[in-house]
């Protein structure tokens, strides 16, 4: 008996090592020999062959036991899933594979009774983090627990995914899950210092990235913690000196990603890209602003500069309508409408988002006022546009030095837009040539 004990421990051993080391063909052998084996476990943390493979991205040696109708839920000592420790090392095609095989995305361990999805965000594998967030979105999870309480699933100490990420400067993560409807204000129990809203870690790690995320989502600067800190009292004291600089309450609020635009279940993906980059840009301004203690409305000399750089070149292009500056980029559909994307932020920034007021208000579209069904990038112009718009090419230049000279003259613009709206699309594609020859010149003084 004893020598059969000592055997089998052998084996046993050498079935976990094959599995560490991806050795499929002895795992195999072993399985021809003696399947009852791949029930046991590692001696300390009861680690099953599956757990081993999850954790060293053994992809094959893993598929192998699904394939044996392993269980995809095992337990470890502490509670662990496979899942859990795939996506702890950030072994995404183990979590894809276990997601398939069926594991359970919403597994509490022992530790500090975290799921996936906090581990992911934890350790920053946002590859990992979006995988399990689209299996919560098809999964029993949304139907049973709800999509958004996944999301926003706390730990033992009441920390989320995204108090997680923004402690550890995950910023790819806090992005990811205030995308998927993380909520940005909540507070923490008991973790960190209690009461800490993402806001206060992300000042607590330094992560400006994190930070700026958190804001453009609409973080309160002002939120207290439990012992009535607001994040820039918490910067300040772990001497992030420009995380505090942009989380002092009286330096100029950021621009906050509008929520009517969050709702638009089918703004285009290319769209958002573009939106997301206008609102980063615009804030990278203010921040460099805020850092410089100079008047950010103050234009620089390199933009004018690398303005009549590329003057040329843009009057290829069709110039925004509003603000008459940038280059159209957004079409709103279904009018057809065309601007630029730090003009469709704008004209959705007025006010921060309420987050008690969770109806959004509908966004129309400011040349006709039709309600925004999608906004989608802005085709490029093909040759034979460009020909067939060669006659307002000019007095689209015209406009942009009379506007470069009269300073702000986006309320100009504005005024101008009644007429501009009635003429039909902003492109001009659609209008009639010889209306567009009128325009510029109702616009001479
Ligand atoms: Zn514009
Ligand atoms: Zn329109």
């Amino acid at each position: 008996m004893g020598q059969g004990l000592s055997c089998k421990t052998t084996e046993e051993q050498g079935l976990f090592t094959a599995v560490q080391m991806g050795d499929l063909e002895t795992v195999k052998a072993v399985f021809e020999r003696n399947p009852a084996i791949f029930h046991h476990s590692t001696v300390f943390d009861r680690n099953s062959a599956l757990h081993i493979a999850a954790a060293d991205a053994q992809i094959e040696v893993l598929s192998f036991l699904l394939e044996q109708s392993m269980q995809p839920d095992l337990l470890n000592r502490h509670k662990q899933t496979p899942l859990m420790l795939a996506a702890m090392h950030g072994n995404i095609s183990c979590v894809t594979k276990l997601i398939e095989a069926g594991a359970n995305i919403l597994m509490f361990d022992s530790v500090n009774g975290r799921t996936c999805l906090h581990y992911a965000a934890y350790y920053g594998h946002s590859d990992c983090l979006q995988v399990i967030l689209s299996a919560a979105r098809t999964s029993q999870v949304a139907a049973s627990w709800g999509y958004s309480r996944f999301v926003n699933v706390r730990d033992r100490k009441g920390a989320t995914s995204l108090h997680l990420a923004a402690r550890h400067r995950r910023h790819e993560c806090v992005h990811m899950l205030l995308e998927n409807g993380a909520l940005v204000c909540a507070s923490t129990g008991g973790y960190g210092f209690p009461g800490s809203t993402p806001l206060h870690l992300a000042a607590r790690s330094g992560s400006l990235d994190c930070i700026r995320e958190l804001l453009a989502w609409g973080a309160d600067r002002l939120q207290r913690d439990a012992s009535g800190r607001i994040p820039y009292t918490v910067a300040l004291r772990k001497h992030h000196g420009t995380c505090a600089a942009l989380l002092n309450p009286s330096s100029a609020e950021p621009l906050v990603w509008p929520s009517s635009l969050k709702f638009i279940s089918d703004l285009n993906h290319e769209a958002k890209a573009l939106l997301e980059c206008a609102l980063m840009e615009a804030n990278k301004e203010r921040e460099n602003a805020i850092l410089k203690r100079t008047d950010y409305s103050m234009a620089s000399p390199l933009e004018s500069d690398h303005e009549s750089d590329n003057l040329s070149e843009e009057s290829d292009t069709d110039l925004c309508g509003i603000c008459f500056d940038q280059a159209c980029t957004i079409e709103v559909q279904e009018c057809g409408h065309l601007m630029c994307a730090q003009c469709t932020l704008a004209l959705c920034c007025h006010n921060k988002p309420n987050p008690a007021t969770s109806s959004p208000s509908i966004l129309v579209c400011p040349f006709c006022r039709s309600s925004i069904v999608k906004l989608v990038v802005a085709k490029a112009k093909t040759e034979n546009d460009r020909t067939r718009d060669v006659s307002f090419t000019k007095p689209r230049k015209s406009w942009r030095s009379r506007n470069s000279s009269g300073g702000s003259s986006s309320f100009k613009g504005l005024s101008a837009i009644g007429s501009f709206g009635r003429l039909g699309r902003g492109s001009g594609r659609i209008a009639a040539e010889n209306e567009w020859l009128e325009k510029p010149l109702s616009l001479d003084p």
